[in-house]
């Protein structure tokens, strides 16, 4: 696997609009700015969410949808190039009234109530993703 050295070149801390779905605000952040590489991180809430859970033998994502209102405890995602377009991939808890934990692998909608986004842009070369046959999935390699 190819290892790229990254420096961090900018840095943004973001309040993200109440109503938007989170992956949608992150990728016009990155397009506004002409970020192609970074690796950013939230937390706030939501009101809906969804998430994924990867079916490793069946090689694709089981879609979760919650309606409700919940925290976005942490949720942790990188920017770089998917088929010659911005990918944003972020992985996601939530908690529930009573702290009760879950999550995955980040979709949308997950509406924004209100949510802080920590974002470095890396510089140099953006990491690309290529289709794995071994997972079906599309990796950095
Ligand atoms: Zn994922």
């Amino acid at each position: 696997m190819n290892r790229l050295p990254c420096k961090i070149k900018r840095t943004f801390v973001a309040g993200l609009p109440h109503g938007e779905d989170i992956l949608s605000a992150v990728e016009k952040i990155c397009n506004e700015e002409q970020i192609a590489a970074g690796i950013f991180s939230i937390i706030g809430a939501v009101r809906g969410a969804a998430f994924g859970y990867y079916e490793q033998d069946r090689k694709r994502y089981r879609t979760i949808i919650r309606d409700g209102a919940y925290e976005i405890i942490s949720c942790l995602g990188n920017v770089s190039i998917k088929e010659e377009k911005l990918f944003v991939h972020a992985h996601v808890l939530f908690g529930d009234e009573d702290g009760a934990c879950f999550g995955g692998h980040l979709m949308s909608p997950a509406t924004i109530f209100a949510a802080e986004l920590h974002l470095q842009e890396l510089d140099g070369e953006p990491p690309v993703r290529r289709y794995d046959e071994t997972t079906g999935l599309f990796l950095w390699g």
